[in-house]
């Protein structure tokens, strides 16, 4: 496994990874303290707003895949915390994930997660270990709507039921450590009505909402403009619940994870 290259914005720097049989990893390291890890080459989940989910599965990284991305970074830059947030589901590859999880906390690493909850009984797992965050990708309470954007992802009633058997064995303070991802698509799951089924569904969980800005990847969907971002934030806030905002190194055309691998490519084109 090698860095194969570097690209720097104002706010972030992506590195990718070429690994022994010649697939690429991303990796975004952000914030100034956070590096944005790959779990998976390609995604099975297959959201259709995702490039890097837009070929399937190619398969899980390994341990030392996984560890590797740190490791041959961590001398360079100032790392304090992991997001399991790149390309791939981490709870799709959980054991090779899990294991490199307790090696980075034993590094003293603060450890978070992004994941669309599927397989559940792996989420049973997650939500009981000493991590720093687990946000779970919503997108929609619409069965079919949902089924749409995270196509393979298992049921939508299964991912509720699981998260109230599980939540209920939480402490408050573990509880707050995890969110509902809702990633705003203009005119796709922006309306009141969407946003009403979440707030109720976050108020009875009793947990926050991780309210999700798209950095458009001319895949058919649009992020909303900033009007419409406030207003939906302003709207779940009024439930009394937990928003928190894409932050402007998500937003950077670096941030995103592992959603934008074409617009990265166009941007080394223009390097
Ligand atoms: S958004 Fe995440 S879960 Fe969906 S296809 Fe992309 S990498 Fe996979």
């Amino acid at each position: 496994m090698k860095l194969l290259w570097e690209l720097t914005s104002e706010l972030n720097r992506l590195f990718v990874f070429e690994l022994a049989d010649r697939h690429r990893v991303e990796v975004v390291f952000y914030r100034g303290d956070t590096l944005c890890l790959s779990t998976q080459v390609g995604c099975a989940i297959g959201c259709p707003f995702c490039l890097s989910g837009s070929k399937g599965l190619v398969r899980n990284l390994t341990v030392d895949e996984i560890l590797g991305q740190y490791l041959l970074l961590k001398d360079r830059l100032n790392i304090r915390r992991v997001a399991f947030a790149g390309i791939g589901e981490p709870l799709m590859n959980w054991d090779s994930v899990k294991t490199a999880f307790w090696h980075f906390v034993r590094s003293g690493l603060g450890v978070s997660f992004y994941t669309t909850g599927y397989p559940t009984s792996k989420l049973r797992e997650l939500l009981h270990l000493p991590h720093r965050g687990v946000s779970i990708s919503l997108h929609s309470l619409k069965k079919d709507l949902r089924e749409k954007l995270l196509p393979h992802c298992g049921s939508l009633a299964e991912l509720i039921k699981v998260l109230e058997e599980e939540l209920s064995k939480l402490s408050t303070r573990k509880r707050k450590k995890v969110s509902l991802a809702y990633l705003l698509l203009k005119r796709v799951n922006d309306r009141l009505e969407d946003l009403t089924m979440v707030a109720e569904l976050a108020k009875r969980l009793r947990i926050g909402i991780t309210l999700l800005r798209y950095n458009n990847t001319g895949e058919g969907f649009y992020g909303v403009d900033d009007d419409e971002y406030e207003r939906a934030f302003l709207f779940l806030k009024s439930y009394g619940l937990r928003v928190t905002l894409s932050t402007r190194f998500r937003r950077d055309r670096l941030g995103g994870c592992g959603t934008l691998m074409i617009n990265r490519e166009e941007s080394l084109q223009s390097v």
